[in-house]
């Protein structure tokens, strides 16, 4: 069976069409300022050119539109008609109490997952409005909803609740969900596979160090706690986000630079993590290039960043008792050598050793650590499409 992956953003959106008889992507690409001038999809099939074609998309409806124009055309396509896609399974960011595992869409849930848009109003909505442009335009196609939130519906109340008055919880859920738990799952399982271990017996922290950036620990094919919470605001900091910090720094802000909330919303948003510590950017590339010619304001944001991934590291060790296997994951992750060192630095004590050759390879699942080393540490490539083609044609499938 084929099966488009669809990611929908509020301006964008990212597709990958899988056969998921070889797991291969037979096609992929995005929409790009959707509902803006300029929008453009960008386009390439499988060992084919990849090609970016500049045309009004005023909807998502459009850009869906675009898509299977590109996918069925003629020349260059790779499909003759919609037919051959079996189902299409969309990424959704947050599916609250409500959703612990992917599922089939249909009006119910399409209403669930609305509830839930108040605690991801910048993503659920543009979710939703990919749910409804594909389901304009391929009404008999099967559509899954796969969650960022569902794999960390398994952490235990001490790890999800906070400090806070019950009562929130009760009237408003206000809680610890986390995200990109497509990715922690994936990455945890692959994992265990690589090791040749049994994933349900296995304690592993994943890191997925990407521009948004969490940890998790997995402990026997559980998520037990992440660091991402109610929003994806909370834990490491990441490219523009702040990550933990004090509550009362936002008081203490608001009034010295005279900021209403929306405003320090944007600066723990948009200005802060990296960016905002190098006052220089928030791409890790970049950084990593003034990093190692000895740039300090990289070297400080580099250092902030490596010792906040190293607490929660320990953090999740205490949590899990132990820990067998710590996985790198994400664009940093898997990129970024240098990282992983300054990281891998703090963990002497749990006695892991890296292999500094293997540290330095790239692009594939990889053990970095010595064979001496007391913990595996690992680069696991993660493939979120992959997961989520993988959930949609076992729910089609049953
Ligand atoms: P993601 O959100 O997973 O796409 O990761 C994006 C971040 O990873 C950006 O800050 C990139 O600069 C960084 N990144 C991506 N590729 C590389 C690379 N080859 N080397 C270093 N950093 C990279």
């Amino acid at each position: 069976m084929k099966i488009l992956v669809i990611n929908c953003g509020s301006s964008s959106l990212k597709y990958q069409l899988i056969d998921m008889d070889t797991e291969g992507v037979i096609a992929k690409g995005l929409c790009e300022r959707i509902g803006i001038d300029g929008s453009r999809i960008v386009y390439q099939p499988a060992g084919g050119e990849k090609t970016v074609t500049e045309s009004p998309m005023p909807t998502h409806t459009q850009a869906i539109k675009m898509v299977i124009e590109a996918l069925t055309n003629p020349e260059t396509g790779v499909v003759k008609n919609m037919d051959e896609i079996g189902a299409v399974g969309h990424r959704l960011v947050h599916g609250g109490e409500k959703f612990a595992c992917s599922t089939i869409i249909d009006d119910e849930v399409i209403k669930a997952v609305e509830e839930c848009n108040e605690l991801a109003p910048l993503h659920n909505p543009a979710n939703l409005i990919g749910i409804a442009a594909c389901q304009e335009i391929m009404p008999n196609t099967p559509m899954v909803g796969v969650f960022d939130t569902a794999f960390h519906q398994t952490m235990p109340e001490e790890a999800y609740l906070y400090g806070l008055p019950y009562e929130y919880y009760k009237k408003y859920k206000v809680r610890r969900y986390g995200f990109h738990g497509t990715s922690h799952s994936y990455v945890s399982k692959r994992a265990a596979e690589v090791l040749g271990q049994p994933y349900d017996s296995l304690k592993t922290i994943v890191c997925h160090l990407g521009n948004g950036a969490s940890v998790s620990a997995v402990k026997n094919g559980k998520s037990v706690d992440t660091s991402m919470g109610l929003t994806p605001l909370e834990g490491l900091i990441m490219g523009t986000r702040s990550g933990d910090i004090d509550p009362a720094i936002m008081e203490f802000i608001m009034k010295k630079e005279n900021l209403d909330i929306d405003e320090m919303m944007n600066v723990l948003n948009k200005k802060s993590g990296v960016l905002g510590v190098s006052e220089m950017t928030s791409d890790f590339r970049d950084l990593e290039d003034a990093y190692l010619a000895g740039n300090q304001d990289a070297i400080r944001a580099m250092k902030v960043f490596a010792y906040r991934v190293a607490k929660y590291i320990g953090a999740y060790t205490a949590a899990m008792n132990g820990v067998d296997a710590i996985c790198f994951t994400a664009g940093l992750g898997e990129n970024n050598r240098y990282v992983r060192n300054d990281i891998c630095a703090y963990l002497g004590y749990l006695g892991i050793e890296l292999d500094q050759e293997q540290n330095a390879k790239r692009g594939e699942d990889l053990v970095i650590s010595t064979p001496e080393s007391k913990v595996k540490v690992m680069v696991i490539p993660t493939n979120e499409e992959l997961a989520i083609a993988r959930e949609t044609l076992a729910l089609v499938q049953k």
